[in-house]
């Protein structure tokens, strides 16, 4: 099993080699500034108490308050969450906003919990945690398993044990509490406008065969927006599953198949493939949406896409990089395409502390904005120089941070 943090630890060296930039900042960011493991007592629905492990990584705050989402998963631990929060300092720094990374994890099955249990929790995570968090401070939102709901109970909680009521210390919140419009398809959402930027580039065809792998809020999104502008997805898949169509797939519709059903088998005029299948079809744009280590040294060679969007955290390893880079396969990496999340993020904050509502066209244009011209330069530079755009865009990053340093000491 490949260690994620080896993987993100091993991108940051990669880049700072061929890259004039100091060994202090280099050593700063392989390591976290603060990690703080935490246990969550939790009373059940049956009255027994059972303690569920969390965790917060602050990795850097270089940049401006840590910003990154919190995970509930089984499978959750703290190399996983260091390198999601390596890899937020690396993203907040590729869309140039004014925010540090961190990210967090309680190891949970979420589906065991009943609504009430997952309440108690989510808030039970805030108690244990909301003195290291806070607008200027470190500034959660949602990521696996963790949805606008989870972050208005944290939000509330926060809000009873500070007596702050902006919301601006979780963001992913509903709109009606506080959230920003444009948050839930965000990340999907800025995919697409880096996809847009970079498709005549990469001689793709005017209409794209995509497969999607996740449907949650971010592969979900995603597959939905490509279709709404006249792409074709041909396969999508849950944690089990995948489902495939040539003539592609109505995205909503097969949500509300899983949803009603909680599974996509059965789903009509579709063939059944597993996920791992999924990532070897012949498509135009590949899109992991799921979870790591999804192509690896294993099954990179068999990859038949044009092109990777990740919009996953992690999901290429770095042998498997190199194998996508000698094929001429063209990886946009998770640092750039999956950054339109926490971009809305903060636009979520900023309105939360101005305590203003700002539309959802004025929000889509500012992630439009921010995003395509970091797009372009890393695409021109990696042309330029050769290497990868995921090397190109960790360099980027590195400078920004490099002169934030050059402030602080
Ligand atoms: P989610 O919980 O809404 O959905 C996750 C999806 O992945 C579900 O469809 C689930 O069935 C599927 N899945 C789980 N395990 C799988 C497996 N082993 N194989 C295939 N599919 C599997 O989570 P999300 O918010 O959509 O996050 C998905 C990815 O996007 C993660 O890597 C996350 O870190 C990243 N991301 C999320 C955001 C955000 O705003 N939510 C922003 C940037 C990046």
């Amino acid at each position: 099993m490949v260690n994620p943090f080896e993987s993100a630890q091993r991108q940051l060296h990669l880049a700072a080699k061929g890259g004039d930039f100091s060994n202090e900042l280099i050593d700063r960011l392989s390591r976290a500034e603060r990690e703080i493991t935490v246990t969550i007592p939790l009373t059940m629905d049956d009255g027994s108490t059972r303690f569920f492990e969390g965790y917060r990584v602050q990795h850097s705050g270089l940049r401006g308050p840590y910003k990154g989402g919190i995970r509930f998963h089984p499978e959750a631990d703290l190399d996983e969450v260091r390198a999601l929060a390596l890899w937020m300092t690396m993203k907040t720094a590729v869309a140039d906003i004014a925010m540090g990374g961190g990210k967090g994890g309680v190891v949970v099955d979420p589906d065991i919990l009943s609504s009430g249990e997952l309440e108690r929790l989510s808030r039970g995570f805030v108690r244990a945690l909301y003195r290291n968090l806070g607008p200027e401070v470190d500034v959660p939102a949602p990521d696996v398993n963790t949805t606008p709901e989870i972050m208005s109970w944290m939000s509330d909680e926060y809000a009873k044990l500070t007596g702050d009521t902006s919301g601006a210390s979780f963001t992913g919140k509903p709109v009606d509490q506080g959230g920003s419009e444009g948050r839930g398809a965000a990340t999907g959402q800025g995919g697409y406008y880096v996809f847009e930027a970079l498709k005549e580039k990469l001689n793709l065809p005017r209409s794209v065969s995509v497969a999607v792998q996740g449907m949650g809020n971010v592969g979900g999104n995603a597959a939905r927006t490509f279709v709404s502008h006249g792409h074709k997805v041909v396969a999508m898949s849950d944690s089990k599953d995948a489902i495939y169509n040539e003539d592609g797939l109505d995205p909503e519709a097969v949500e509300k198949y899983k949803a009603e059903h909680r599974s996509l088998k059965g789903f009509p005029d579709v063939q059944m493939f597993t996920n791992a299948e999924l990532l070897e079809l012949s498509v135009d744009v590949l899109i992991p949406a799921a979870l790591e280590n999804q192509l690896t040294e294993e099954n990179a060679e068999r990859v038949q896409a044009k092109m990777v969007l990740e919009l996953a955290n992690g999901p290429t390893t770095p042998e498997a990089d190199e194998i996508l880079r000698k094929r001429g396969i063209k990886v946009v990496p998770d640092i750039l395409a999956n950054a339109g999340g926490v971009v809305v993020s903060t636009l979520e904050w900023e309105q939360n502390k101005k305590n203003e509502h700002w539309s959802e066209e004025v929000v889509l244009e500012r992630l439009k904005e921010t995003l395509i011209p970091q797009a372009n330069v890393i695409y021109k530079n990696a042309e330029e120089s050769g290497v990868t755009m995921r090397i190109v865009a960790f360099r980027l990053a590195l400078k920004r941070l490099a002169n934030a340093l050059e402030k602080v000491v």
